[in-house]
């Protein structure tokens, strides 16, 4: 992996030819037409460290594409204070933004294509996980060691009625872990670790690109010893000098009574082993969907199903009895008098809360049942009821009545 991360420094020469420059045509102004980082996190000038990070971690949270997909305004401000937060939680680029503002000499610090965006878990933004990201974006100060592994996602799916009452579940998944014959280091014997002669150790590399009228340093990952600064005469058989190597790993998880499809469990340390011997392992996230029910659909807590209910019923009203996914039998009152398209809700027997107590509610929305083929003494009992039943309003009154009960 090479990542070019730009850093300062502006020679001496360059800035030469930049005062001479007499006031430029307006062509060549650049037009920054970006928010200024302090207003785009909501802090200001004074903000503490810890100020920064809490006003980013709040932003972040409610922008993350998890919580907005495809909503490209979202993607854009999420964008944003991760940009602010890149350059004012680093206190070099805080330093330059707080002389030169977006205009500073050398061009973006993110290099000639601007910031990119970075990805962050949202789990990641309620505990800590993200500052090692934002630390290592500047390159030749952040150090890339103590680096975490990467992070593993793993799905999973479980029956509907598992995502109700919870469960125990074991999976066994390959992870890159690491290497037992060499505890890590890549070479049996320890005294065949080298520096690398093409970085000299330092694992990176610094070189001089000119971008416009600038010349800018530009340090990136050493290729010859993938950025670690060693090289191994003697590599490990096993790992082949890599340290780590797949491994099958079994996992135990308990799944949370009342869990929601999409919902991601988060065990730490369970991810790849790190590249680094020092580094902590990534996390490995277990994502979990259900199947689907027969007859619910799921809003939340909430269970929703539609019940076909014959005429009689609806007049008269009715309890009627249906199995339910928690054991005991759903008891659907019918009010007498009801209509097609009316629900009835039932309390409490949802699927349980997460966190708070409690169930979610069942609503039930009552269907007119079709009617079979009728017999000609069933047909004729009909005819005779119709007189009875009706309300003896005309057409044109019951359409009134109707769209008034709607428009209330
Ligand atoms: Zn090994
Ligand atoms: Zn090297």
């Amino acid at each position: 992996m090479v990542s070019i991360t730009v850093i300062c420094v502006v020679v001496q020469h360059d800035i030469c030819v930049g005062l001479k420059h007499t006031p430029p045509s307006p062509h060549t102004v650049p037009v920054v037409s970006k928010r200024d980082y302090y207003e785009v996190l909501g802090v200001d000038r004074t903000a503490s460290e810890n100020d920064i990070k809490s006003a980013f971690r709040s932003l972040a949270r409610k922008y993350h594409p998890d919580k907005n997909p495809n909503d490209k305004s979202a993607e854009a401000k999420f964008k944003e204070v991760q940009e602010a937060y890149a350059i004012l939680s680093d206190s070099d680029e805080k330093a330059k933004y707080d002389r030169f503002g977006h205009n500073r000499p050398g061009g973006s610090p993110f290099g000639p294509g601007g910031f990119q965006g970075v990805d962050i878990n949202i789990d990641d933004l309620f505990g800590g996980g993200f500052e090692s990201i934002f630390s290592s974006i500047f390159g030749g100060r952040g150090s890339r060691r103590n680096e975490r592994g990467s992070d593993l996602l793993y799905r999973h799916r479980i029956p509907f009625n598992e995502a109700f009452e919870g469960s125990e579940a074991e999976i066994i998944i390959e992870v890159m872990s690491t290497c037992e014959s060499c505890d890590g280091i890549g070479s049996k014997d320890p005294d065949a670790i080298i520096s690398c002669g093409t970085c000299e150790g330092h694992g990176r590399l610094r070189r001089m690109q000119r971008v416009g009228p600038f010349t800018q340093q530009v340090v990136s990952d050493c290729p010859a010893c993938g950025g670690n600064g060693k090289t191994i005469t003697n590599p490990c058989e096993d790992c082949g000098g890599e340290g780590r190597l797949n491994k099958e790993k079994k996992v135990r998880f308990s799944i949370p009574p009342g869990i929601e499809s999409g919902t991601r469990l988060r065990m730490s340390g369970y991810g790849e082993a790190s590249k680094d011997l020092r580094g902590p392992s990534g996390h490995l996230y277990i994502e979990i969907s259900h199947d689907e029910h027969p007859w619910f659909e799921r809003d939340g807590q909430d269970l929703l199903m539609a019940l076909p209910v014959n005429y009689v019923d609806l007049v008269l009203g009715a309890e009627i009895e249906i199995p339910h996914v928690d054991g005991k039998p759903l008891i659907v009152k019918i009010p007498k008098g009801s209509m097609p398209g009316e629900t009835v809700s039932i309390r409490g027997r949802g699927f349980p809360r997460n966190k708070r107590s409690g169930r979610g509610d069942v609503t039930v929305v009552l269907r007119l049942k079709p009617t079979g083929k009728l017999s000609r003494s069933a047909k004729k009992t009909l005819e005779g009821l119709k007189l009875e039943l009706d309300d003896g309003l005309s057409a044109e009154d019951s359409a009134l009545k109707e769209a008034e009960r709607r428009r209330k």
